[in-house]
């Protein structure tokens, strides 16, 4: 059996990190629809997410940098629907495949890339926008979650 396909709470440290896709997708700030419970998306990343490499600027200090940034294997269950529906660990907690995309199958992240699932220049730093404008860049991510 490949490590992806086993529960996540048997992998490996170096298997969780394998796991992550590099979409960046979590990385980007996001609202909860009081009515619906819906979780909305924006473009508007966090101040370490490097939108170039689509990636975080410094991983290995982030949950001391960002208190927001919570480390996601101490995930409660609730946590996980502010995953995006296409996150590695999110499909894994709901015991589903991954994604034909993600770089465990395809071979690369270029795949992912070219789908435009990742937020590779796709972002705006939280610290170029005024925090209460961010719900102005509440994104559409139907045919994201959809591929
Ligand atoms: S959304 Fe999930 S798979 Fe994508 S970068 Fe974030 S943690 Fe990794
Ligand atoms: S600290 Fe790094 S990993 Fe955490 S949300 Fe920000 S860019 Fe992403």
């Amino acid at each position: 059996m490949n490590f992806w396909e086993k529960p996540l709470n048997t992998l490996t440290q170096p298997e969780w990190e394998k796991l992550c896709d590099g979409c960046g997708r979590c990385c980007m700030q996001k609202f909860e629809d009081e009515d619906t419970g819906e979780i909305l998306h924006t473009h508007i990343a966090c101040r370490l997410f490097d939108a170039n490499r689509c990636a975080c600027s410094d991983y290995s200090h982030r949950l001391l940098r960002v208190p927001e940034c919570l480390n996601m294997r101490h995930f409660e269950a609730e946590h996980f629907q502010w995953l995006p529906k296409t996150c590695a660990y999110r499909l894994r907690f709901e015991g589903k495949a991954l994604l034909a995309w993600h770089p465990l199958l395809s071979g690369s992240q270029e795949q992912m890339h070219e789908l435009g699932i990742s937020m590779r220049n796709k972002s705006i730093s939280e610290d170029d926008v005024d925090e209460e404008q961010w719900v102005d860049y509440i994104i559409d991510v139907t045919d994201v979650d959809e591929k």
